[in-house]
C-alpha cells in the first residue's frame, strides 16, 4: 500500500510543490493531488519513478508516517517570518528525524528526561537549569548542546538551512512528552548557543504554549542571556569603563557575540545607555554587527545523540547499509544528516561523559 502521507512528506521535505513533482515522473498535477489523498494508487511503475525522482526509498512510501508537524506550529513559534515553504520542509525533516531517534532507542538506553517546567522568573529559572547542567554559577557553560542533551532533550540538526530560522522547539505530547530542540545548518556558533539558549527557555518557561508572542520570545531571551552570562558573574568580569577591546575577549570564554555582551552590560545596569549606544555605532563601523572578526569565532557545536546510537546499534563506522534498510532512508540522505551531528570525542572527555550516556540495552 503506497502512502499518501508519505508522499506528502517527502514533497515538502524537499520543497517541491505538487506541480515541482508530477513534472519531474511526469504524471498531471491532479494525479500526485490524489496519490496524496489516498484516492489513487499509484502503479508500480509511477511509485518506482517517485522513489527515484525523490531519492527515497520505495519502502519509505509503504511505510505510514509517525509524526506531523503541522506548519503553522513552527510559524507560530518562530520570531522571524519564514516563508511558509521554508517552515514546513523544517517540520518535515523534523518528522524524519524522530522516527529515526524513535527508531535508534529501541536499541538502547534512554537518557532520562530531567528538564522541567518552571514558573520562576526567567533568571531563577535559568539559574535551576545552570544547576541542573552542573555547572557553577559564575563558570561559563562549555557545550551547550552536549549539557541541553544530558538533561534529556531531544536535540535534532536538521539537514536545512534557513534563512529566517536557527533554531525551534516544542514539547512533543502526543506520546511521552519529550522536549525537541531542533536547530538549521550553517549558524554562527555564538548565534546558535544563543538561540539554543533561547529555546530551552521557551520549553522551561511556556511549555506546549503553542502561539508564543513577543513577551514570550523576550521572557526566553531573558532566560538565554542569564543562562549563558549570569549576571553575578557578569557584574564582576566586564571591567568599567566598558570598551570593544575590554569586552572582545570574554566572547570566547563565554561562547556569546560581543553584541550579546554589550547588550548584556547594558541590561544589568554596568553600562549607561549613551555609553550602549556609543558601542553598537562602534560595533557597525567595524562591521561586526554582522561579522564579528573571524580569530574571535565561537565553536559551531552540534548535538551526538542520534549519531551515538547509530554507532551503537550500526557500528562505527556506522553500517549505512543496514541502517538505510530499517531506517527507510537513502545512505545519502542518512549521511548528510549525520554529518550535523558531532562525531566521538577523541579526548579524555569521552571517559568522563558520553561514552556513559548511551548504552545498548542489556537485555
Ligand atoms: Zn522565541
Amino acid at each position: 500500500m503506497f502512502s499518501g502521507d508519505r508522499l506528502r512528506q517527502a514533497r515538502e521535505l524537499l520543497s517541491l510543490t505538487q506541480t515541482d513533482l508530477a513534472r519531474l515522473v511526469g504524471r498531471s498535477q491532479a494525479a500526485i493531488a490524489n496519490i496524496e489523498a489516498g484516492l489513487l494508487e499509484p502503479s508500480a511503475e509511477v511509485a518506482e519513478s517517485i522513489a527515484n525522482r525523490t531519492r527515497f526509498p520505495l519502502t519509505f512510501f509503504t511505510d505510514q508516517t509517525r509524526f506531523h508537524f503541522p506548519g503553522e506550529t513552527l510559524m507560530f513559534r518562530a520570531r522571524a517570518s519564514a516563508t511558509r515553504r521554508e517552515t514546513v520542509a523544517a517540520c518535515r525533516h523534523a518528522e524524519v528525524s524522530l522516527e529515526l531517534t524513535e527508531l535508534l532507542e529501541a536499541s538502547v538506553t534512554q537518557i532520562p528526561i530531567r528538564l522541567q517546567k518552571s514558573s520562576q522568573t526567567p533568571e531563577i529559572a535559568a539559574q535551576h537549569v545552570r544547576h541542573l547542567f552542573g555547572i557553577g554559577a559564575d563558570q561559563p557553560i562549555p557545550n551547550l548542546i552536549d549539557l541541553v542533551e544530558r538533561i534529556g532533550v531531544t536535540a535534532l540538526a536538521l539537514p536545512i538551512d534557513l534563512a529566517k530560522i536557527d533554531a525551534f522547539s516544542t514539547w512533543l505530547t502526543a506520546t511521552n512528552k519529550r522536549p525537541i530542540i531542533a536547530a538549521c545548518r550553517n549558524k554562527p556558533g555564538d548565534r546558535l548557543r544563543f538561540n539554543v539558549a533561547h529555546e530551552l527557555g521557551h520549553l522551561v518557561l511556556h511549555g506546549e504554549l503553542k502561539r508564543l508572542g513577543p513577551g514570550e520570545h523576550q521572557q526566553a531571551d531573558r532566560f538565554a542571556a542569564e543562562l549563558l552570562m549570569p549576571g553575578a558573574a557578569m557584574r564582576g568580569e566586564i571591567e568599567t569603563p566598558v570598551t570593544l577591546s575590554r569586552i572582545a575577549p570574554l566572547k570566547l570564554r563565554w561562547g556569546v557575540s560581543i553584541q550579546a555582551l554589550v547588550r548584556r552590560a547594558h541590561d544589568l545596569g554596568i553600562i549607561a545607555n549613551r555609553q550602549y549606544r556609543y558601542l553598537f555605532e562602534q560595533l557597525s563601523a567595524r562591521g561586526w554587527r554582522t561579522n564579528e572578526p573571524s580569530n574571535l569565532a565561537v565553536a559551531q557545536e552540534r548535538p551526538r545523540a542520534l549519531r551515538k546510537m547509530a554507532e551503537v546499534v550500526y557500528g562505527d563506522p556506522i553500517d549505512y547499509g543496514r541502517f538505510s534498510s530499517d531506517a527507510r532512508l537513502s545512505v545519502s540522505y542518512l549521511k548528510d544528516l549525520m554529518d550535523g551531528y558531532a562525531e566521538a570525542p577523541t579526548s579524555a572527555t569521552e571517559a568522563m561523559s558520553s561514552g556513559k550516556v548511551i548504552q545498548l540495552r542489556s537485555t
